[in-house]
């Protein structure tokens, strides 16, 4: 199973390489990925095995995952957010939902996409301003999502509204709706700094779905994020994160080493050295932070604590954060020519603008302060 695993992401990172920069040029989806994810089955990795899935742990996610950073960051976000949904209704739904829809992600047929940011309220994952209608046994929705990662290409979409008849924007329902369920509009384009192939559009969502595709019980999201969507979520993106830096920096040790490095670049030279350390440093705490994060959250232990939530939202801000930096000092160390360039082999320059996003995919900031408050409740400092 491994090595089926092994081919399925090598062979996506094979497609990945090969359209990134046309996708990156046009902000056009990666449909070849897709595809490849689609037909090795690498989008049913997180599909529990009784599904007919992957069965996939968050370790081998994380794994997955860094590979395709390391072709293209816009693949790897899509790929672990995907992911993200599939933990989320496979730890969540009742079992008809499951029944529903778990087979079809498992064989390929079902690549879903995540709806959760709103106009009005922004990143704000916990409320929502989408007023549902209860018409009988079914959800009326009509929603506007600013920014739908893939939203043109998806064959279902996982989507927050707030839950029918609610007294407060805070009760939110999860919503499972397909394709072919829902009323379709792109309302605007997608002109972005850098994640160009993720085609993030701006959409209107409209359409009755049953009741039973809301995931778990009403006005449940809340809880689903704090203890699978949030924790899958940063785990996914730091990962991806974390491939397309370590990409970038072992494409530049490589160039330093090869026949046209060696020209230009000194490998006794002390300040190349030190910076070379330097932002290894980086990559290694990311990378150690990522793997306790993930060990921590897969040991079964609440993590709904303090100590548990810090960790996991101390993991996006500081992946985000180091992952762009690193990048950043990697277009000093090589210079104009080598980093800077949109043509040069090392590829940094995509890898800078993809990465400018990291920060702001769920405001650092609103994780800050989120952690801020749950570090007043944690007066003995405890380490998860
Ligand atoms: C490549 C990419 C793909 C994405 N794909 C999807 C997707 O498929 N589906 C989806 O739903 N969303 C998606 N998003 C949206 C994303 O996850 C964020 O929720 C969204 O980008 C936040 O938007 P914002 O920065 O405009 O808003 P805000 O979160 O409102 O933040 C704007 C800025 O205001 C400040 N700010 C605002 N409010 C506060 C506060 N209370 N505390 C502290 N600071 C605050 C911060 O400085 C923040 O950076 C994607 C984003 C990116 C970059």
């Amino acid at each position: 199973v491994s090595g089926a695993r092994t081919d399925a992401v090598a062979l996506t990172c094979a497609a990945a390489e090969a359209h990134a920069r046309e996708n990156d040029q046009a902000a056009t989806f990666p449909v070849e990925a897709l595809a490849t994810m689609r037909r090795t089955r690498l989008l049913g990795l997180m599909v529990p095995a009784d599904y007919g899935g992957g069965g996939g742990t968050l370790s081998e996610l994380v794994d997955a995952t860094i590979e395709l950073g390391r072709a293209d960051l816009s693949v790897a976000l899509i790929f672990a957010m995907h992911c993200q949904q599939v933990a989320a209704l496979a730890r969540c739904a009742s079992d008809r939902l499951r029944a529903h829809a778990l087979p079809a992600v498992a064989d390929g047929t079902i690549y879903l996409a995540s709806v959760t940011t709103e106009p009005g309220k922004g990143g704000d994952l916990l409320i929502s301003d989408s007023a549902t209608e209860q018409v009988r046994a079914a959800l009326r929705i009509d929603r506007e999502a600013p920014i739908v990662t893939g939203g043109r290409h998806a064959d279902a979409f996982l989507v927050t509204v707030r839950t029918p008849g609610a007294t407060s924007p805070a009760q939110v329902d999860l919503v499972y709706a397909a394709r072919d369920q829902l009323r379709l509009e792109v309302l605007g384009d997608w002109r972005p700094l850098g994640m160009r192939a993720t085609e993030s559009v701006p959409m209107r969502l409209a359409g009755t779905v049953p009741e039973w595709q809301v995931v778990g019980e009403h006005g449940e999201f809340r809880k689903i994020a704090t203890t699978v969507f949030g924790p899958v979520a940063h785990i996914g993106w730091a990962a991806a994160w974390l491939g397309t830096a370590a990409g970038a920096y072992s494409r530049v040790v490589r160039h330093i080493r090869g026949p046209a490095g060696r020209s230009r670049f000194n490998p006794a030279s002390q300040l190349l050295l030190t910076r070379l350390a330097a932002t290894r440093a980086r990559l290694e705490m990311v990378n150690a932070l990522l793997r306790h994060t993930v060990s921590v959250v897969s040991s079964g232990e609440d993590v709904a604590t303090p100590p548990v939530q810090l960790l996991i939202n101390t993991l996006k801000t500081e992946a985000a954060d180091s992952c762009f930096r690193a990048v950043d000092e990697l277009v000093e160390l090589t210079g104009l020519q080598g980093g800077y360039l949109a043509g040069s082999p090392l590829r940094l320059e995509r890898a800078f603008r993809d990465l400018r996003s990291a920060s702001l995919n769920y405001g650092n900031d609103r994780l800050r302060l989120a952690n801020g408050s749950l570090a007043l409740m944690d007066s003995g400092l405890r380490f998860a």
